[in-house]
């Protein structure tokens, strides 16, 4: 799923129109669209929550090297999700949207312009969404290097070698605990062997093949930030 498909998905369905003037600012989208004035405000993340997203992305080789590159690839939005930060908001009700038009106190064509002018935007930078929920490309950069420098959450390796042999058994009650989107099946896949030999989608892959491949068979790990 592309980054305009994100958008679409809770800001959808969107109408094409004539969106001149888009501009993204954090906390707020703004448009000229067919004559009118559009605002999309959102919430932005405090810095805590951005802390913890960065210490995830810092901690994930496939992360950190595909951000300190300046890419964004899809993945990482579900991990800002995990970690509380939606890149997307989920549906207008958690936006405050307003045109000029006499029909701004609904989701008029003229915000639904904007969205698609905004999704398309995303797809050529998908920085656009950081920088809207207040951290642009070079700050994101900063802090998930600098996030880098210290020990983020993490698998403790001995722990789970230790115990994987107990675990199999033991550890096939509740599949629950290993979602696909889950934190304990996110932070047990495995390591990709470096940043120059990453295909584009292998974060899909990794998730994807994640819990039948290593969650299933490790301990549940603490979940991060609980
Ligand atoms: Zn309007």
């Amino acid at each position: 799923m592309s980054w305009s498909e994100q958008v679409e998905q809770w800001l959808g369905p969107s109408v094409p129109g004539p969106v001149d003037r888009l501009s993204v600012r954090p906390g707020e989208v703004t448009a000229r669209v067919g004559g009118f004035e559009v605002s999309l405000i959102r919430a932005v993340p405090d810095d805590a929550l951005w802390d913890r997203v960065c210490e995830a992305l810092a901690s994930q080789e496939v992360f950190r090297a595909r951000v300190l590159a300046g890419e964004l690839p899809v993945p990482v939005g579900r991990v800002c999700t995990m970690f509380g930060v939606d890149l997307v908001p989920r549906g207008w009700d958690a936006l405050v949207a307003t045109c000029s038009c006499d029909r701004w106190d609904g989701v008029c064509a003229h915000l639904r312009a904007a969205a698609a002018a905004l999704a398309a935007q995303a797809d050529r930078d998908p920085f656009t969404l950081t920088r809207w929920a207040g951290m642009d490309r070079g700050a994101l950069r900063t802090r998930v290097m600098a996030a880098g420098r210290i020990k983020g959450p993490s698998v403790p390796e001995e722990t789970a070698r230790d115990n994987a042999s107990e675990a199999i058994i033991e550890d096939v009650t509740d599949p629950s605990d290993h979602a696909p989107d889950s934190a304990a099946a996110f932070w047990s896949a495995p390591s990709p062997p470096g940043p120059v030999d990453i295909p584009s989608g292998s974060g899909d892959r990794i998730r994807a093949a994640a819990p039948g491949a290593l969650a299933d068979e490790l301990p549940p790990f603490p979940r991060p930030g609980t």
